[in-house]
């Protein structure tokens, strides 16, 4: 089994988010993120967790940050992304996000599910830039938004063995 899929979603720049939120209203790409997550431990830098406000419901919510007296109600905080997967004890997580902690776990990801959007957004966050020679495609579906128009795909990379 996967121990770690990082979920995703970008713009076409490998945007991610501006001023500590997403740059987009993407319905679709919420539920289909509440639908890859729940049921799983789910991985996020303490950024990530303020900009969402709470735990999310139905999976194990785990923070990283420096801080070692930061805590939260219905959170486990840890002060690494290494001790965050000593957590997992085997079990597949999802790292979440953001910034910081894609680049941190990339290395250490065996799946990516990533939501492409076809537009270009202002942003001032960043998904790392992958080596596509080190990846297999192994699902793409095309989708508009029925909200907003805009065109996106849900895409799953394997990392090649
Ligand atoms: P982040 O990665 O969410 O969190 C950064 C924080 O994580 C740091 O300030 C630190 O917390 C902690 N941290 C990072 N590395 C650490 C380490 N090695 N050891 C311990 N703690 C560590 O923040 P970000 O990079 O600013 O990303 C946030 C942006 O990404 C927002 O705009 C958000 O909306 C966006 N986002 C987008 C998506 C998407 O799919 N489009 C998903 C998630 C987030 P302390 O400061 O508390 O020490």
């Amino acid at each position: 089994m996967n121990q770690l899929t990082i979920i995703v979603a970008t713009d076409q720049q490998g945007g991610i988010g501006i001023n500590n939120t997403l740059p987009w209203k993407l319905p679709e790409d919420l539920a289909h993120f509440k639908r890859m997550t729940t049921g799983h431990p789910i991985i996020m830098g303490r950024k990530t967790f303020d900009s969402i406000g709470r735990p999310l419901p139905k999976r194990r919510n785990i923070v990283i940050t420096r801080n070692a007296d930061w805590q939260h109600n219905g959170v486990e905080a840890v002060t690494s992304v290494a001790a965050a997967i000593t957590l997992l004890d085997g079990v597949e997580g999802f790292v979440i996000g953001g910034a910081e902690i894609y680049r941190q776990s990339l290395a250490l990801t065996s799946r990516l599910i990533i939501t492409e959007i076809g537009q270009t957004f202002d942003c001032d966050a960043f998904f790392p830039a992958i080596n596509r020679e080190e990846w297999q495609e192994t699902a793409r579906e095309a989708h508009v938004s029925a909200v907003s128009g805009l065109p996106y795909a849900l895409v799953t990379l394997q990392r090649k063995a």
